[in-house]
């Protein structure tokens, strides 16, 4: 037997003459913690999610190991719960480790912050000590806007330019408690206190008739989830802070969703002993 024909597919394709198109996924957008990709269908969207963390206004960078991963997941489980409730999101399906399938929305460019207990800028803003339960829920906005530093705003400010009509901010501080209801109830079975936490909403039309969808995540990277017991935290305060143990942290929160087993957590967050321990 002689040698075997040996060819690359690309020297082939050029011997043959075929100019082969690489199909390349469009870039939408790409953001400090996830990356937008075009969809599959018009009006849909590929949800990336990284491992890069950033905090105070980006002037923190880092990498939180596995965070994407985990991230996926749990906003995979509380966004798929939400919609079992009747609150509507942008989550279609989870594709893969770190991207999910999601509805392409207008998003509005307000963040929503919803406290139960005192803690970040509220405590530094007005002295308040951090951990004081707050006798009622807080609704706060933020301007998006990352050159300004995300400005708190408002009610105001929302109607007078126009970022949102009235009766999409009443749909979404309807939608904020009902989500803050759910969050509490189900981290608190789990023995995790929801401290605060940040949401985003999006517009998508049927035809003349715009409806308002929660967008986003939901994951430790927009949350203060504390444990119960010991009041340690179990969030991106961790990284914001340096206190450290930040990927065990996430690690945590997914273990007690039930969303991460023992087996499970090498693979997410260390590949090399993960890889080692199969024998790859
Ligand atoms: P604070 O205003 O105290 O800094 O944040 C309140 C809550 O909203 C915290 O749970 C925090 O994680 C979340 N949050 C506010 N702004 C952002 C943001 O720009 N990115 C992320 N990931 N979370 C935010």
């Amino acid at each position: 037997m002689g040698r075997p024909l040996a060819y690359s597919r690309r020297s082939f394709h050029s011997f043959v003459g075929v100019t082969r198109t690489v199909a390349r996924r469009r870039q939408i957008y790409e953001g400090k913690a996830k990356i937008l990709y075009e969809g599959p269908e018009p009006g849909t969207l590929i949800q990336y999610f990284k491992d890069d963390a950033t905090a105070f206004n980006a002037q923190k960078r880092g990498t939180i190991s596995g965070k994407g991963v985990i991230n996926n997941r749990i906003s995979e489980h509380i966004f798929t719960a939400l919609q079992t409730i009747g609150v509507p999101t942008h989550f279609i399906r989870r594709i893969n480790m770190r991207e999910q399938l999601i509805r392409q929305v207008e998003i509005i460019p307000i963040e929503v912050v919803v406290r139960n207990v005192a803690a970040g800028s509220l405590s530094k803003r007005l002295g308040i000590e951090e951990g004081t339960q707050l006798p009622r829920t807080i609704i706060e906005y933020y301007y998006k806007d990352d050159a300004l530093g995300d400005p708190m705003i408002a009610d105001e400010h929302i109607a007078c330019f126009g970022w949102a009509t009235q009766d999409e901010m009443n749909d979404i501080a309807d939608m904020a408690i009902r989500v803050n209801d759910f969050l509490s109830g189900m981290f608190a079975a789990i023995g995790i206190r929801v401290i605060d936490f940040k949401l985003e909403f999006g517009r998508v039309w049927d035809g003349d008739y715009a409806r308002v969808i929660l967008a986003d995540e939901i994951s430790p990277d927009g949350c203060r989830l504390w444990d119960m017991k010991t009041n340690q935290k179990l969030d991106k305060d961790r990284f914001r802070q340096d206190l450290g143990g930040v990927e065990e942290a996430y690690q945590e929160v997914a273990r007690r969703l039930g969303l991460l087993q023992p087996e499970d957590e090498s693979a997410v967050l260390d590949f090399d002993s993960h890889r080692k321990k199969r024998g790859k």
